[in-house]
């Protein structure tokens, strides 16, 4: 018992002292019977969404059609979802009309796999038709009942499969994998924004390495509604190729066979060290090579929020400059360069998470940036780069000024310089050069130097009209 559930104990017995049956339903039972913390606590009871608004003082109608009510209690938010089936499945997507029905065993045959098809009841007894305690304890993954029939009523199902299999580290029932490879092509019927849901709880969960394993073995990405960026295919296919290699080189017994993307594939088993999903994601997208349009053209096809779009796309970008632009410059000149691009392009978020990204995964750290002599030793490189990276963070978190709000000149100062000129272009791009002079610490930030470096742009007609 966790006490998460002993908290919504008493949404239990309210249900069943008004007759009721009512359960726990879902993660919340798999994850109590792992041991692990709960997410959130699901409930199915055999009341109508009618009777359990009549039950709670405090309910919200959030999914009527589907049968499920809302209730908040003791500062919580609890879903109550009447006992359904799933009958009319249409176009391999999840009915819009439910069938409530009045037995749970009903109710848990509907659900997607074993695991997630258990119940427990408020004495603690748990209702398990499918063996999923079997399941989990063994480490399978496995469908309830007909895996071709789960995964064609609802094809968004296979990519869950990946993910739970993932998270949970199991293995995959032969007959559902089977199934897997054998409808991912219905994964066209299923909208972006769902496989965008599963995609991101797999790349923010505990088993990213997983995930991207058997996302490539399966080839699923090749199938959805809308095309995903070249770069995911090519890595896919490249891992398929090295696990086909590595099985023939042990097959002959020749362990030296080289791997063709090792930089990736030690990434990508680093992804675990990055906290945060968006950081992984940006890993990823480096690691995978992607450009800042494919990072973007990734996001969108996952109809993610614009704003984490745009922050990839920086991530992204400031990595490829800094590789592309470092190549042979002296520890100094890379580190203006670094506020520079910082300054005047990418921003101070994007190289916070580029930092993270770097520390976190070393290997990702173009060697150029290194300066390093291709005969040096691991352990060295791995100095270098650490000390590398303080030093680019302490320059960055030395700077003066990092946003045009904090110079300390404002834009009709300069329009004053310039006689009250019409504000346009001009003033941004000498505001930004302002910024990145001061950055460079070329002019301190001060009004009067700030003002007499302006009034120079002017002079030698380096801000454009
Ligand atoms: P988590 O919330 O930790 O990701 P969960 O098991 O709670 O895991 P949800 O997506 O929240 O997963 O769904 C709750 C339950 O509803 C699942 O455990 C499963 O029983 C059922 N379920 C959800 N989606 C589907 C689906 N597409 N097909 C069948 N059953 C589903
Ligand atoms: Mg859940």
């Amino acid at each position: 018992w966790s006490d998460a559930l002993t908290k919504a104990l008493p949404l239990l017995h309210v249900l069943e002292g008004r007759g009721n049956e009512a359960v726990f339903v879902g993660g919340s039972v798999r994850d109590t019977l792992l041991g692990k913390k709960l997410k959130d606590v699901d409930i199915a009871t055999s009341a109508t969404p009618e009777e359990v608004i009549a039950a709670f003082p405090h309910t919200i109608p959030t999914g009527l059609q589907h049968g499920t009510v809302t209730v908040v209690h003791d500062g919580e938010t609890y879903e109550i979802t009447t006992f359904r089936t799933e009958s009319a499945y249409e176009q391999f997507r999840r009915p819009s009309e439910v069938q409530f029905v009045t037995s749970l065993e009903a109710d848990l045959l509907r659900r997607d796999f074993t695991i997630n098809s258990m119940a427990m009841r408020a004495d603690g007894t748990i209702v398990d038709p499918f063996r999923g305690l079997t399941d989990l304890r063994r480490g399978v993954l496995r469908c309830v009942g007909d895996a071709d029939a789960r995964l064609q009523e609802d094809a968004l199902r296979i990519v869950r499969a990946v993910r739970f299999a993932a998270a949970y580290k199991l293995r995959i029932a032969h007959g559902t994998w089977r199934a897997i490879l054998r409808h991912r092509e219905l994964l066209k019927h299923i909208a972006m924004e769902r496989i965008g849901l599963e995609l991101d709880k797999m790349v923010g969960g505990s088993g990213p390495q997983q995930a991207a394993a058997l996302l490539a073995v399966s080839e699923l990405l090749a199938y959805t509604k809308e095309p995903l960026p070249e770069p995911l295919a090519v890595a896919a296919a490249k891992y398929r190729e090295d696990k086909q290699s590595s099985i023939r080189s042990r097959l002959r017994a020749r362990q030296t066979e080289e791997h063709s993307s090792p930089v990736q594939q030690a990434a990508i088993r680093a992804l675990i060290e990055l906290a945060q999903p968006e950081d992984r994601w940006a890993a990823l997208c480096i690691a995978l090579q992607f450009t800042e349009e494919q990072g973007e053209e990734l996001f969108a096809a996952l109809k993610y929020a614009t704003a984490r779009n745009a922050q990839l796309a920086a991530v992204i970008g400031l990595h490829r400059k800094l590789t592309s632009s470092c190549d042979s410059l002296s520890r100094e000149q890379l580190s203006d360069q670094w506020v520079r691009l910082i300054v005047g392009k990418f921003g101070i978020a994007a190289a916070r998470g580029w930092l993270r990204i770097m520390r976190a995964i070393p290997a990702l750290l173009p060697p150029s940036l290194l300066q390093l002599k291709l005969d040096s030793q691991s352990s060295q490189q791995a100095t270098a780069g650490v000390e590398l990276l303080a030093e680019l963070e302490l320059r960055m978190d030395k700077l003066p000024a990092v946003r045009l709000k904090d110079l300390a000149v404002r834009g009709s100062d300069v329009q004053d310089l310039q006689k009250g000129r019409q504000a346009g272009p001009w003033l941004g791009q000498t505001m930004n050069e302002l910024l990145l002079a001061t950055a460079l610490g070329e002019v301190p930030n001060e009004k009067e130097p700030l003002l007499n470096y302006a009034a120079h742009l002017f002079a030698i007609g380096s801000v454009a009209n």
